[in-house]
């Protein structure tokens, strides 16, 4: 029996681990893997050569590739805190080593760990594996490191031949997960790339932060940033701290930052104008998890009519579960003249919550305000990018200082902390598909996700400090809302809608962000060649009007996460997130996670090994 992963990140590497595991209990006699990637062991994004300043946005003891429970398992965080990290660092043959060891002995439980590091964790967890298959003879692996898959086809009895150039790896079954895709280049990009070759300005498309070329852009020069989630911290980095300069700690929970002089003049904008919420210091312990109180499985499953809950109701009990965790932290943090239990219980139990916060009369600014969250700077005059500066300032800080008291302490961080803990509820509506297609492509494809994103997938509170610094030293400055650029007098141009007078020209255009994964448009030849062989195609969704769009998915059965029509083709990760709700993360220990879960059952299946409960991502 012969195996193809395709993707050596998390995801392969918890697949080969899997395979190991459940091999035993298959009827095979024997099994060969062959493992590709075009980097190695760990992935793209995890490269142990990489700047020590790019951080990871979950804390160390959340992180684990080890199945709950296996043997010798050791999650990231005390990997980083044993001998054997440091023994397994000093064994690599990197120039970076003495940067990671010192990085490595200042991690604790809540650190956010260098992607470097978790780059080397990756590494000595794939050698773990290696020295398994090392002592059972029934196993073999063959590693394809440094190798791009060209093309994918189908041959005899459902089987497929994996191409890396001339050469073709016959297997009877196959497993992807490409995590992070290049995409084909849309009309806006194609024109500002020919806009900056004709012009000799630098353009620096979607993907790997950490790979962009930015030796073209100097001190002297302005340049636009264009989104402001996890990949404009790392720009921000690396233009930054990158070239040379520092930041040092005030003792008052902010930080001044001392220039270099090598740093160009930072403009960072996006529609919504506003960087991402700060991730809060966790006080979680590894394995806690605030449940659901109102989107639980069984309540949403109360709302179904005909099979569908509506988005509104959905959102409705989503907001509900933030709510309650948001009142309950103020109650305890600012008011202890209200008994937390009490307000919980009556929350639980009323049919109208606004009374129900209506009778604390608390002042306005405290009472929880969604839109607001969303649209932090709804309702505030903006009219020049000077005072706009004033404004983000103040909203960040706030921020932070909230995500500083720590993640079951601070308010609004800490509520918003809940959106992690519900995703596997969210999960079961969407891979169940509860939505009806028109509030799935119309509501939850669009907004919904963005604004998940905006609030649950910052960096750690660390990264808005240092902005506020970088802020305060006139290094980045932050473009109002609904940002428009364009290429005009041999310059990039930006500007917020909001001051439309006020033009900012610049030499350099990033755009911040790594790639939609989206099937159709994807450029990875996995993805196209396998389209083009006819054996993957997207998730359709028909709307209630006749129309057919493509979901961002592969079209796979969820029961299995077989693609449709193929028996012995996989996939799982990123190439199905659309149909599955934040489909990128490395799984957490102690908590039964989805993606070990996943893990374990496509390992079954590939092995001819019955799934008694399949998991369903939920
Ligand atoms: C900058 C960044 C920071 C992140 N930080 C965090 C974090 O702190 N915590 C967290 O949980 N998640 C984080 N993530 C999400 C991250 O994607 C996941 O943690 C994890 O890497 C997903 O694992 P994966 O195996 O599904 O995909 P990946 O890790 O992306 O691995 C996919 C692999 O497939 C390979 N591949 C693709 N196409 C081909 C081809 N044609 N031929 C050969 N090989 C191919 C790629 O080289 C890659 O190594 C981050 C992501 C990025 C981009």
């Amino acid at each position: 029996m012969k195996i193809g992963i395709i993707g050596a990140g998390p995801r392969g590497l918890l697949m080969l681990n899997n395979l190991i595991q459940n091999f035993e209990s298959s009827d095979h006699d024997n099994l060969t893997i062959h493992l590709f990637d075009r980097a190695v062991a760990g992935g793209r994004v995890w490269k142990v050569k990489q700047p020590i300043s790019l951080i990871m946005n979950t804390p160390a003891n959340e992180l684990s590739l080890f199945d709950d429970g296996q043997k010798d398992a050791l999650s990231i965080s005390e990997w980083c805190q044993s001998n054997i990290s440091k023994e397994f660092i000093n064994s690599l043959d990197v120039d970076n080593k003495d940067e990671l060891l010192t990085a490595v002995n200042k991690i604790n439980d809540r650190s956010y760990v260098p992607r470097a590091i978790c780059g080397a964790y990756c590494q000595w967890f794939f050698q773990q594996l290696v020295e398994q298959i090392k002592d059972n003879d029934n196993i073999n692996l063959a590693v394809h490191f440094n190798q791009n898959v060209d093309n994918v086809e189908k041959v005899k009895n459902d089987s497929f031949v994996v191409s890396v150039g001339d050469v073709d790896y016959p297997v009877d079954k196959l497993v992807f997960s490409l995590g992070q895709q290049e995409n084909k280049l849309t009309k806006d990009q194609e024109s500002l790339q020919k806009y900056a070759n004709d012009y000799g300005l630098t353009y620096i498309l979607p993907g790997e932060a950490d790979e962009a070329d930015l030796s073209t852009i100097t001190s002297d020069q302005n340049v636009i940033i264009r989104g402001m989630g996890l990949s404009f911290n790392d720009f921000v980095s690396r233009l930054t701290e990158g070239r040379g300069g520092h930041f040092t700690d005030n003792g008052d929970d902010t930080l001044t930052y001392h220039a270099s002089g090598d740093e160009p003049t930072i403009y960072a904008g996006s529609r919504r104008g506003v960087p991402y919420y700060p991730k809060a210091i966790s006080q979680k312990a590894f394995n806690e998890n605030y449940p659901a109180v109102f989107l639980t499985n069984e309540n949403v499953d109360k709302h179904l009519k005909d099979g569908h809950i509506s988005f509104e109701d959905f959102h409705m009990l989503l907001r509900l579960d933030i709510e309650y965790r948001y009142y309950s932290f103020l109650f305890s943090l600012k008011h202890p003249e209200i008994d937390v239990e009490d307000f919980q219980k009556k929350f639980k139990e009323t049919d109208n919550h606004n009374a129900l916060i209506g009778s604390y009369h608390l002042p306005t600014e405290e009472v929880f305000d969604w839109d607001k969250i969303l649209n932090p700077v709804a309702g505030v005059k903006i009219s020049t990018l000077d005072n706009y500066q004033e404004h983000i300032k103040t909203w960040l800080k706030e921020m932070i200082d909230d995500a500083l008291l720590g993640s079951k302490t601070g308010p609004v961080i800490g509520s918003l902390e809940m959106l992690r803990d519900l995703r596997d509820n969210i999960r079961y509506v969407l891979s169940n598909h509860l939505f009806t297609n028109d509030d799935l492509v119309h509501k939850y494809l669009g907004r919904f996700s963005s604004d998940m994103k905006f609030l649950s997938q910052g960096a750690p509170a660390v990264r808005s400090q240092e902005i506020l610094a970088l802020m305060d030293a006139g290094i980045v400055k932050i473009i109002g809302p609904q940002m428009q650029v364009i290429g005009a007098n041999h310059k990039f141009i930006t500007r917020s809608a909001f001051y439309g007078e006020e033009i900012i020209q610049v030499d350099a255009l990033i755009e911040a962000r790594t790639n939609a994964p989206v099937t159709k448009v994807s450029a990875n030849p996995v993805i196209t060649s396998m389209m083009d062989n006819g054996l993957i195609k997207p998730l359709p969704i028909t709307l209630s009007d006749g129309e057919t769009v493509d979901n961002s998915s592969v079209d796979i059965d969820i029961k299995t996460d077989q693609v449709i029509g193929q028996p012995n083709l996989y996939t799982w990760g990123l190439n199905t997130e659309g149909l599955y709700f934040v489909t990128s993360a490395i799984p957490r220990p102690g908590v039964n996670d989805s993606i070990l879960r996943a893990g374990d059952d496509i390992a079954k299946g590939l092995l001819d090994i019955p799934v008694e409960n399949p998991t369903i991502y939920m």
